[in-house]
């Protein structure tokens, strides 16, 4: 009788279950939207409009043409008057790059790369470049920089333009990690802009990443890479590495010699 009694209990419990497996999906699905919890969601497709209509949380207002041309609530990070702010990656000593008289930086070769004082995590990255109108070399050496999200992951910096490199190095590349969805650039001497959206890789407490970087980059307004996964480190020879850390700054590459890229009204929007 007690086995019985039993067995019709566990068969109640197998067909609850059975029963949960098989209900509407919808029912099933998130309540959660873009952030947005949708606390009255039933599954029961909406007769009014009210009822898909939120008003809450509130965007901040940004004005999208503040001071120097940047977002109001962008941190600028070079205007063109100094470089409070930067210092050199080597020493942190003060930076040795050259400030031009028309708003932008050159790098100074051979002197190494120049980080911004400011650490970051999640941001929006504005940043415009150019390379001299008279070329000069092959290949990588052509006017050859980088900007380094975190100080670890390269976007490429490189004049491109009839000059044949390996792809996943070329112009706007992740540097031997993504090749460009196009090569967008603009004739060499003018100004290229990149505008970049990265989010940070996460690291548990026992150093290993639980979460890949990721980024979006359009250049001139091109999109180039497209929430692309960073693997770890972009480092000229060898595999990409994954050390732990938490915010980093901005890093622009003086790659040696030749290297004659400028740069100029830079900006980032820390993002949530
Ligand atoms: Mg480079």
């Amino acid at each position: 009788m007690r086995k019985i009694v039993l067995s019709g209990l566990l068969l109640l419990v197998v067909l609850a279950c059975k029963e949960k497996e098989t209900v509407d999906p919808l029912e099933e699905q998130s309540t959660e939207v873009q952030g947005i919890v949708y606390e009255e969601y039933t599954g029961v497709e909406p007769t009014k409009p009210e009822e898909t209509e939120v008003y809450e949380p509130v965007p901040p207002t940004v004005d999208p043409f503040g001071k120097n041309g940047a977002p109001s609530d962008a941190v600028v990070l070079f205007d063109g008057s100094s470089f409070d702010g930067w210092m050199m990656v080597n020493d942190s000593s003060e930076v040795s790059w050259i400030l031009n008289t028309d708003g932008s930086m050159s790098v100074k070769d051979r002197t190494g790369d120049i980080m911004t004082k400011q650490h970051f995590g999640d941001v929006q990255l504005h940043i415009e470049w150019s390379s001299p109108a008279e070329v000069e070399r092959e290949g990588q050496n052509r006017a050859n920089s980088g900007v380094f999200l975190q100080g670890l992951y390269e976007v490429q910096v490189l004049d491109n333009n009839d000059n044949d490199t390996y792809v996943n190095g070329q112009v706007a590349s992740i540097y031997k990690q993504h090749i460009p969805l196009a090569m967008a650039s603009v004739p060499s001497g003018e100004w290229n802009t990149y505008d970049i959206i990265y989010r940070a890789p996460e690291f548990n407490e026992g150093g290993n990443k639980t979460r890949s970087a990721t980024i979006t980059v359009l250049h001139n307004g091109v999109l180039v890479q497209d929430h692309a996964e960073i693997k770890g480190t972009t480092p000229y020879i060898g595999w990409p590495k994954n050390p732990p850390h938490g915010k980093g700054p901005i890093r622009l590459q003086d790659h040696g010699d030749n290297s004659r890229v400028s740069f100029r009204n830079i900006w980032v929007r820390e993002l949530q």
